[in-house]
């Protein structure tokens, strides 16, 4: 996706939004239930110099997903890619010993979504196991 800045803010109509880091970002992120305080530090995001809002990229959104991953101790995507491969196990055989979906060991790899603490555990019960 191309974007042409500064682009038009969609909360107060001024061409004024651009790509930015911010140093740090602190924000609530509920995870299966409980709610967790993050401080994120130097998160690209789009903010507007007008007024002010901020407009979340993906990079961001996986920056966030990481300083959760951090806080709560979980293996990373990284982490849980080289376990499943040093297990030789398909995504789909991985899924079913942790009792996920498949699609979701897909977006776990790829650091879309932040396991539970249960699967966290899981998937550390199966690097012992073997
Ligand atoms: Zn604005």
């Amino acid at each position: 996706m191309t974007r042409q800045f500064p682009s038009r803010c969609s909360s107060c109509g001024e061409q004024k939004v651009n790509p930015t880091i911010l140093d740090t970002y602190s924000c609530n992120i509920k995870h299966y239930g409980h709610i967790y305080s993050v401080v994120v530090k130097d998160l690209p995001v789009l903010s507007c110099g007008s007024c002010g809002e901020l407009y979340f990229l993906a990079s961001s959104d996986e920056k966030i997903s990481d300083a959760l991953r951090n806080k709560l101790g979980f293996l990373s995507p990284a982490e849980v890619t080289n376990l499943r491969k040093s297990l030789k196990l398909s995504r789909y055989a991985f899924a079913n010993k942790v009792g996920m979906r498949s699609n979701n060991v897909k977006r776990l790899e790829e650091g879309i979504i932040v396991q539970s603490r249960r699967t966290d555990k899981k998937i550390r019960e199966l690097l012992q196991k073997e």
